[in-house]
């Protein structure tokens, strides 16, 4: 069965994306998948070159038959979105596509049509099969286009018999965050130790618990308050939640991502060590293999703390 890591933060700049991205340059065999529909990233920073584009439609939009229409004006009249003139759409971002006007039009000028609601993509990335998605200016279908991007990375991880997917969660803890993380294997929660961070991830809490996902924390930027730090660790025992990291602040996650790696390509030795652990952690929480650039990391540690020596 394929195992699904959903990266997730109570709100957005907590750092998820950077982090989930050094997961995926660790992680042996994924496919992954960027369900941040409102601002994709994910595909910044592991390389991508696009080889699938995908219509994705959700609503309806209004067609008028121009030669049908008698310029009544009772559409006009009717919609409450102010978005059609006469049999003119005037406004089609206005449109809600709730269909009043084709209702009502005496001449049945108006036909309801599937909406384009933007795209969902397919690309080759440095870190494997990355599936994706740009969502359509002013549409707020975001969760469809989550489920239809989870669904593609699942066909695609269980076609190439991968056993795991690793996704870029949206920001939040509105409809796009639910639509990624229920019946997710287990969320990984990225947050940083700040008041609000805090406050978030209690929300995030209260999600996962819902839903019944396992979850697990990341503290990014865990040296910047040791006591918020403690307290999420405290809120995480409480949420029997276990702390799988604690990434200390560090400028190269900026850097990086300005120059579309992600840290494991550019990071220091103490920087990598610590989120080579993580996927340790959350490899084992999740029970797939680590792989061996993981494995490497291991050693490391155990050589460090005495139990080895002359590793590479
Ligand atoms: S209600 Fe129908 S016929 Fe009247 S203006 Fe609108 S589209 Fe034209
Ligand atoms: S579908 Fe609804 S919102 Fe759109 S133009 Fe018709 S009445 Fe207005």
């Amino acid at each position: 069965m394929v195992k699904e890591l959903v990266i997730a933060s109570g709100k957005g700049g907590t750092g998820k994306t950077s982090i989930g991205a050094a997961l995926t340059a660790l992680a042996p065999a994924k496919i992954l998948a960027d369900c941040d529909v409102d601002a994709a990233n994910l595909h910044l920073v592991v390389g991508s070159r696009l080889k699938e584009a995908h219509d994705f439609f959700a609503g309806f939009a209004p067609v008028v038959d121009e030669e049908a229409c008698l310029h009544c004006g009772r559409c006009t009249n009717l919609c409450r979105f102010d978005a059609i003139e006469d049999g003119v759409i005037s406004r089609p971002l206005a449109c809600e596509g709730c269909g009043v006007c084709a209702f009502n039009c005496p001449a049945h000028a108006i036909s309801m049509v599937d909406k384009k609601a933007g795209q969902w993509l397919v690309s080759e990335t440095r870190h494997g099969l990355l599936v994706h998605a740009e969502l359509g200016l002013a549409v707020d279908n975001s969760g469809k286009l989550v489920s239809e991007v989870r669904r593609q990375a699942k066909s695609r991880a269980e076609k190439r018999r991968l056993p795991l997917i690793i996704t870029d969660g949206p920001p939040g803890v509105g409809c796009p965050a639910i639509a990624a993380l229920t019946g997710a294997s287990l969320v990984l929660a990225v947050t940083e130790p700040s008041l609000s961070g805090i406050h978030d991830l209690e929300r995030l809490f209260f999600l996962c618990h819902h839903f019944g996902v396992p979850v697990a924390v990341c503290i990014n930027k865990a040296d910047i308050s040791e006591e918020n730090t403690r307290a999420i660790v405290a809120l995480s025992r409480r949420e029997r939640a276990p702390v799988v990291g604690e990434i200390p602040y560090d400028d190269v996650f900026r850097e990086a991502a300005l120059t579309g790696c992600t840290v494991m390509e550019t990071g220091s030795a103490a920087l990598t060590g610590e989120i080579r652990r993580l996927w340790l952690a959350v490899a084992g929480l999740l029970g797939v293999e680590p792989g061996k650039a993981a494995a490497w990391g291991l050693e490391r540690l155990i050589d460090r703390l005495g139990g080895r020596r002359g590793m590479p």
